[in-house]
């Protein structure tokens, strides 16, 4: 899933307006953050089958670190904990724990039964909409739809940066989106953990726009 984590995090601004859309997106995409990294240092690894889902070629032989549920569980706690010792706000802490958590049950609807549970075990779970073209189209922007309507009900943009920044990052979202899913599959592993870490700017984009957008109660609100 790619295009759901972002409208979860779009959403997210809702419940927790004090929190960056850069943060929100760092939680929401923490599992995917960190897995180009460990699939880059051969902690984890993944490969190329073109065909084995509709939607993506790629076989995830092993991700427990980043991936399995007690894994995520541990990173939505330690990421939720740090959020509230910086920010001292305990809903804002709960909706980054959260979206840290909510990557893997969204995850979970898309991929083949290759999520695991523990860390070391034969238990793996997926219900596999990447088989089907239409359904996990439906899916991913069921979430995504709604969540950017939200973020664009939820703030106000406080210049043109703040206006264009924000259709643009949603334009440049479903182009990968689209991209990924119907263009040639990548040449290997190497490429996939590369074109991985490039979500950190879309990370970056996201503290940007934000910066130039408002909530209701910002003082910025009142700025030309
Ligand atoms: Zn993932």
């Amino acid at each position: 899933m790619f295009l759901g984590h972002y409208g979860l995090a779009f959403g997210a601004k809702k419940y927790a307006p004090c929190v960056s859309l850069g943060t929100l997106f760092l939680a929401a995409q923490f599992l995917d953050l960190l897995w180009p990294t460990f699939v880059l240092l051969g902690i984890e690894t993944v490969r190329v089958v073109p065909g084995i889902t509709k939607v993506t070629p790629l076989d995830f032989e092993f991700y427990p670190f980043s991936h399995s549920l007690l894994a995520v569980l541990c990173w939505s706690l330690l990421l939720g904990f740090l959020h509230y010792r910086l920010r001292k706000n305990r809903t804002s802490a709960f909706v980054v724990g959260f979206l840290v958590l909510s990557h893997w049950f969204l995850d979970l609807l898309v991929h083949r039964p290759d999520l695991p549970i523990l860390i070391r075990g034969n238990s793996f779970v997926g219900f596999d909409a990447w088989s089907s073209y239409s359904l996990s189209l439906f899916l991913e922007l069921s979430i995504f739809l709604p969540g950017i309507l939200i973020y664009e009900k939820t703030t106000s943009a406080i210049d043109d940066k703040g206006k264009w920044g924000f259709r643009s990052l949603v334009m440049l979202m479903l182009f990968v989106h689209f991209g990924n899913t119907f263009g040639p599959p990548p040449p290997g592993s190497t490429a996939v953990a590369w074109v991985g870490e490039m979500q950190w700017l879309l990370v970056a984009w996201g503290y940007w726009v934000d910066r130039h957008r408002t909530t209701q109660g910002d003082p910025r609100r009142s700025r030309p």
